[in-house]
């Protein structure tokens, strides 16, 4: 795993924005999995979005808790995110899905800290791990601290459609406006 350093996040933003991922499950819509999930971003304005997910008797309609969060910053105009916190109700590391990890991407930093907060979470005692560590072993009670370039290696990003082509759409430009 190649190692991205975390962007700093205030200790007072860490603590806000733990809260509010827990507090975020509340809001989760989850009859069919009984698998309450929250999330909370920090916006680049200093902001705090939450998301929880909200499930769909059509099972594909369900949307987890981190793309809630990224939607409804998103659609009020906030597109910059500084620092994400996931939690749900087990007892260990619950990692953003891999459609959630693509969806994060577009928005957020390589470098952007991820925080994966367990249910158990008590400030100022619950232990932290890094990625590395926490890599095939036990993180129930543990904080596990990672990065978007963590969860998501060698990644494919608003960026790449600048990049010019050969052949026959050689010269075209597809890139995002909002792209960094
Ligand atoms: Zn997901």
């Amino acid at each position: 795993m190649v190692p991205f350093p975390a962007l700093p996040l205030a200790p007072s933003d860490r603590t806000r924005l733990i809260s509010l991922a827990l507090s975020a499950r509340e809001g989760s819509y989850s009859p069919y999995s009984k698998f309450r999930v929250g999330a909370c971003l920090l916006t680049d304005g200093g902001e705090f979005v939450q998301g929880c997910n909200v499930e769909c008797a059509s099972y594909g309609g369900a949307i987890c808790a981190e793309r809630t969060a990224v939607v409804k910053a998103v659609s009020t105009g906030t597109r910059k995110f500084v620092a994400l916190a996931v939690t749900s109700d087990v007892d260990g590391m619950v990692s953003p899905c891999g459609i959630c990890r693509q969806v994060l991407r577009e928005f957020c930093p390589l470098e952007m800290p991820v925080l994966l907060i367990p249910a158990s979470y008590e400030e100022g005692k619950t232990p932290v791990k890094n990625a590395a560590e926490a890599e095939g072993s036990e993180t129930s009670g543990v904080v596990v601290e990672t990065t978007m370039g963590e969860l998501l290696p060698l990644s494919f990003g608003p960026s790449d459609l600048e990049k010019p082509r050969t052949g026959p759409n050689a010269g075209a430009v597809a890139g995002a406006e909002a792209a960094a």
